[in-house]
C-alpha cells in the first residue's frame, strides 16, 4: 500500500511522500524517530545522511565536544 502511494507522488512535490523513519541507534540501541520535521531540517542544512544516533546520544555527544577545552 505504501510503496504505491509513494510512487503515486514520487512525481510530485517530495515532500508529500516523506515520512517519518525508525532508525536504531548506534550508540545504545534504542529506536528512534526521525521525523518528517528533522528530515526537512537535515535537507535544509544540506546533510544528505540520516542521523545514526538518537537525541540523547548526540546531545551527549555535542556536550562532550563542548566541555573539550579549545587548546
Ligand atoms: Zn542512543
Amino acid at each position: 500500500m505504501n510503496l504505491i502511494k509513494i510512487k503515486t507522488l514520487s512525481w510530485l512535490t517530495r515532500k508529500d511522500y516523506m515520512e517519518d523513519k525508525k532508525i536504531v541507534c548506534k550508540d545504545c540501541g534504542t529506536e528512534f524517530v526521525f521525523t518528517v520535521k528533522e528530515q526537512e531540517f537535515y535537507k535544509e542544512k544540506g546533510l544528505e545522511n540520516d542521523p545514526k544516533r538518537c537525541k540523547a546520544c548526540r546531545d551527549k555527544r555535542k556536550q562532550e565536544k563542548e566541555n573539550k577545552p579549545a587548546k
